[in-house]
């Protein structure tokens, strides 16, 4: 939580006192900010003595030690000062008596905590309206109180200066500490003052400066001249702090929200796109191993097969022989068994594929075959079906599905073939037409 704010002190010592006992301070701690004010009273140097050792021994308190309950670092501050002045009271005989009032606040985040011994005050000027917080601890107050007195009576009551609790008067004093904190908004202000001041100001006075367009500097000057306007009887102090700006804590996560609603949308798509190419290429990769083993496979086999084929000029040695056919573009497993006189089935279970399963471009089918025959001289496919192959009755192969095996589209064997080609012979003792 960020908040601004700009404040202004003011002290005089009026016109009909010798000596200016009043007190204060501003300072920070890891508690908060602290505005205090303190007036002193009692014997000759006492009053002094006793707001100065006041506001001295709440700083130690509050910047020595960091309470997690801002109203318990206040009463104990408090406690701990009244100890201070009354030992010193206790030992010193110049000081004996002394005693002191007691207004602070402090200021934790944007939360307002406060407390107060005797009829030092903090007001507090909220949207054009002056509330005043603390309830002075005075002997006047209790006759308001009683009804006996008005509070207008009561701001020149002979008793007036007479208080019903004080700091430094006794071991132990009771400390009124706010009950919940104030939630300090924007624009407000607030006034924390000694008698001085109240004792001749109304709270519509008061409410006039607040509200004015000075700055809090300004404002202090002006309260505390028109106290003296007004007679000046008593020590004036007065300390005005104006919140300008209050910064609600940044909801990080909200914000990050925000930040990054815009961009979601794309993202989300991105984040399908990227996971469909990523899926897809994965696909590819796969597929690409798969067809990468089947190379290495059939490539086995035929290093295999040919060193049987090579070895092998006579077709009644001639085992099955297994043949690699590439699948080319446009060719269909029905289309390959038909020229190599194989059923789509034994294709199916020779090569490990799926029947239905697109068949890649470049694919090795493994396809067996009756034989592999190498020409040994160059010669046309009717030659040496006429020399070879068709005196052996058993051997059954015809020039029609030789020409099938062994030609292609692009690639037809025509005239006569050179030494050395390798001449599929398929096997045609099951008909697959
Ligand atoms: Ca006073």
């Amino acid at each position: 939580m960020e908040k601004t704010f700009v404040f202004g002190s003011h002290t005089d010592v009026g016109l009909q006192r010798e000596k200016n006992e009043d007190y204060f301070s501003y300072f920070e701690s890891a508690n908060g900010e602290v505005f205090v004010i303190c007036d002193g009273m009692g014997g000759h140097v006492g009053g002094a003595t006793a707001s100065r050792l006041a506001i001295d021994s709440i700083r130690e308190h509050l910047q020595g030690k960091y309470f997690e309950e801002p109203k318990e670092a206040l009463a104990q501050s408090l406690q701990f000062a009244n100890q201070q002045i009354f030992d010193q009271a206790q030992s010193n005989p110049t000081l004996s008596g002394m005693g002191t009032t007691c207004v602070i606040l402090l200021v934790r985040d944007t939360q307002a905590y406060y407390a107060h011994v005797g009829d030092s005050r903090l007001y507090l000027w909220h949207k054009e309206t002056l509330q005043l917080l603390t309830k002075d601890h005075s002997v006047v107050q209790q006759l308001v109180d009683q009804g006996t007195i008005t509070p207008e009576e009561a701001r020149s009551h002979p008793n007036r200066n007479e208080l019903s609790r004080a700091m430094g008067v006794a071991a132990v004093v009771e400390v009124e500490v706010s009950p919940s904190p104030y939630t300090i908004q924007k624009d407000d202000k607030f006034l924390l003052c000694s008698d001085g001041l109240t004792a001749h100001l109304t709270d519509v006075a008061l409410q006039q400066v607040l509200g004015s367009q000075d700055n809090p500097q300004e404002k202090a000057l002006q309260l505390v001249a028109q106290a003296n306007q007004q007679g000046g009887t008593d020590n004036i102090t007065v300390q005005v702090i104006d919140f300008r700006h209050i910064v609600p804590p940044p909801n990080t996560s909200r914000k990050a929200w925000k930040k990054l609603k815009p961009w979601l949308f794309p993202l989300v798509i991105i984040a399908i796109l990227a996971t469909v190419f990523i899926a897809q290429y994965l696909r590819e990769q796969r597929i690409q191993a798969e067809i990468d083993q089947r190379i290495a496979d059939s490539l086995a086999i035929v290093a295999t097969e040919k060193r049987i084929t090579d070895s092998l000029t006579s077709v009644d040695k001639h085992p099955d022989t297994l043949i690699i056919h590439r699948i080319k573009k446009g060719e269909s497993l029905a289309r390959i068994g038909k020229r190599y006189n194989v059923a789509i089935d034994s294709l199916v279970d020779w090569n490990g594929i799926d029947e239905v399963e697109k068949i890649a471009v470049g694919i090795p089918l493994k396809i067996k075959a009756k034989m592999v025959y190498t020409l040994e001289k160059p010669q046309t496919l009717e030659a040496l079906y006429e020399e070879r192959f068709k005196r052996w009755e058993n051997f059954d192969v015809t020039l029609k599905s030789l020409r099938r095996a062994n030609s292609t589209p692009t690639d037809s064997l025509v005239g006569v073939l050179p030494k050395g080609k390798k001449i599929i012979i398929p096997d045609l003792r099951v008909i697959y037409m």
